[in-house]
Formats: C-alpha cells, structure tokens, sequence
C-alpha cells in the first residue's frame, strides 16, 4: 500500500521593494527523475525497497507529483520513458513535448532497457505557442561530450511576452569538474546566440514590443555540480546575468538549499545540491517556490523510496516578467 504523498509549501519569496506585473505568473518544473535502467541496474540505492523502484507504480508517482502541480513548463532529465509514457500522457493533458536523447546514454548498458535516456521538455499548448526549438549536444573545448540540452523558444499566446527555456543534464561524479565547466560555458555561449537572435512572434496585442531586448531566459537542469564548482560560478557571472531561483528560500536570500538529491548507495550516504533554475534577474521575478523536505519528510532510508519516486527532489518556481519600467536594468 502506497503512503499518503509528503506535502510540499509553495512559499512565496515576494518582498516589498519589488514591483510584481498583474500577469499571470509562469510556473517552472525542474526534475531529475531518475532514469529506470539506472534505478533499476546501475545505481545500488541499497535502503530503496526493489518494488519502489517498479516502473508500474513509480510512473504514476512521478505523473502525479507533476500534475499536481500543473506546471506550464516541464523540464526533465533521465528520461527513458519519453514515447511510451511521457509524451502519450502529457500530450493528452495539453503539453507539447520534446526529447534528446544522450548520444551514448547508459541505459543502454542495462538489460533490459527502455532505450536511451535524455532531457525532455514540456510547455502547455494553450499558453504558449512554439517560436523555435534547439536539440544541442554539449562540447568541452570543441570536443562533442555525451551530454545534451534542449532550448525552446516560446511566445505567451494572450501578452505576446517571449521566453526562452533550456533543460540540461551535465555529466556525473567527482573528478569531473573542468568537463562540467566547459560544458557549461559551451551552454551559456549557445544561449547568448539564441536569446540574442532576432524573432518574430504573431500576437494580437502589441504587448511585446522591445524585439530588440534579449529574450528572458530559464534554464532548468541537473548540473551535477554543488556550488561550490566552477561551472556554478560560471553561470551566476555570465554576461546572460542569470540568478538561481532557490536561494530565495533561505532566510539570507543568498544560499541554495542543502540538498536537492539525497541517496545511499554501497559507497555510502550521499547528500548534495545539484539541480538548479536559473532564471534572467533583469526581466524575471520568481514568486514563489516549492519548499525542500525536511530530514524527517524524507526519511532515515533517503531517495528514492516509496514515496519519493527519484532520488533528485523536483523544483518548481513561479516566474513573472518584470513590468518594462521597474527592470533592473
Ligand atoms: P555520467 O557520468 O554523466 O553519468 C550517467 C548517469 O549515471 C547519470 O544519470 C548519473 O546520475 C548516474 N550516476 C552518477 N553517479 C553514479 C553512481 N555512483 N552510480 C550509478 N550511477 C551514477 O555518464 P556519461 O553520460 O558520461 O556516460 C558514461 C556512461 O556511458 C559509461 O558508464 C558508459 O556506460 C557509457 N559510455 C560508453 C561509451 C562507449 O563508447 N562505450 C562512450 C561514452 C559513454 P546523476 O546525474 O543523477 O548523478
Ligand atoms: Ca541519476
């Protein structure tokens, strides 16, 4: 019998001195979801009973922590149920999906597996409508990497507004720093191009003005790297001037949470913050954020479990636009 699901607040972050559009806001999902080849063939949770880990009942866990939620855009990574699962229930539900697989996923390494696993990303079809989609394998130092991102441009059918979204999934482990680095400024570098590139969008309202500001801009992903890393450092001083949406749950509006992905494997407990929502500080305000479970919420046997479906937490923030004349410009 499956436990009652943990509740999670949605806090809000507003404060006085900011000025916050009528608009409706835009709701933002970020989550590894744990590939099930992996889950089920290479990852060792050893405290996770077998059974949580069946992709029967994990699915529906995962479907309905997002559809809880009814984000407007879903960013996902480790996804290897995307055509017989994702886009088939999403796209039924109003989504437009896309996928990209990693060029050498190691799903594949599992027998049996569901194929590759990859980013996927959702937006609803009635709020938005698609402007352009970018399928980018990441590259270290001009060299091809196995990792992938996706960027997708869109346009908000009832204001006209643009918004630029990206899902990524750097690679894994200790010693892998200076890849995730340049994987990273690979990404930024890419994202300047496409935010900066001229676009057209059909509206009805004159709302969207300004073609020639940059694009706002998310990006959602797994990037494998505390904060402490370059590639974090990377993104907080890029010429993009993105910020990360969780910090604004702590008191000092400055700190990321103490984990996003908390697991035991046989090498031991493992307990750290790796998955984050970048967001443009100038045209962007993040609202409200879904709070991080407590120790207790998750419990001594940690990620994944019975009633955490992977062994990365999902984030998930309101974004407005900023009104043209309060930007921080
Ligand atoms: P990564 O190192 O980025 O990791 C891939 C996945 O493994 C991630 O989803 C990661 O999850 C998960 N992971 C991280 N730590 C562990 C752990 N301790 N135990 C189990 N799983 C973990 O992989 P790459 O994309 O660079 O691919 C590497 C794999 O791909 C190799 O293992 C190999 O099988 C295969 N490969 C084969 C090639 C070939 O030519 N034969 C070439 C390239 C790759 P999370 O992000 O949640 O931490
Ligand atoms: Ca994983």
């Amino acid at each position: 019998r499956r436990p009652a699901r943990p509740h999670r607040d949605l806090v809000s972050t507003r404060t006085d001195c900011c000025h916050y559009s009528a608009e409706p806001s835009v709701r933002v999902m970020q989550w590894n979801i744990l590939a099930q080849a992996l889950g089920e063939g290479k990852d060792g949770f050893v405290r996770c009973p077998s059974d949580a880990l069946d992709w029967q009942e994990r699915k529906y866990l995962i479907l309905e922590e997002i559809l809880t939620h009814r984000p407007d855009i879903v960013c996902l990574q480790e996804v290897d149920h995307y055509h017989d699962t994702f886009l088939p229930i999403l796209g039924s539900l109003g989504y437009q999906g896309s996928f990209l697989a990693k060029p050498r996923s190691p799903c594949l390494d599992v027998a049996p597996n569901n194929g590759p696993d990859g980013c996927a990303l959702f937006y609803t079809r009635a709020r938005f409508s698609p402007m352009a989609t970018d399928h980018l394998r990441l590259s270290a130092t001009m060299l091809p990497t196995n990792q992938v991102a996706i960027v997708q441009t869109l346009c908000c059918r009832a204001t006209g507004r643009q918004l630029c979204v990206a899902v990524t999934h750097l690679k894994a482990r200790s010693g892998w720093e200076r890849l995730r680095s340049a994987q990273g400024a690979d990404l930024l570098h890419r994202l300047r191009t496409i935010t900066c590139r001229a676009a057209t969008c059909t509206v009805d309202s004159d709302a969207s003005g300004g073609l020639s500001e940059d694009l706002p801009l998310v990006v959602c992903g797994d990037f494998n790297a505390e904060p402490s890393e370059d590639v974090y450092r990377r993104f907080l001083s890029s010429p993009l001037r993105l910020d990360s949406a969780y910090k604004l749950l702590s008191s000092d509006r400055q700190t990321e949470p103490a984990y996003t992905t908390w697991k035991i494997r046989p090498s031991g407990e493992s307990r750290s913050t790796l998955d984050y929502i970048w967001y443009s500080h100038d045209s962007l305000s993040v609202e409200t954020l879904l709070d991080i479970p407590s120790e207790e919420q998750i419990g001594p046997d940690r990620l994944p479990s019975y009633h955490y479906p992977s062994d990365h937490l999902s984030l998930l923030c309101d974004i407005s636009f900023r009104e043209r004349r309060h930007r921080l410009m």
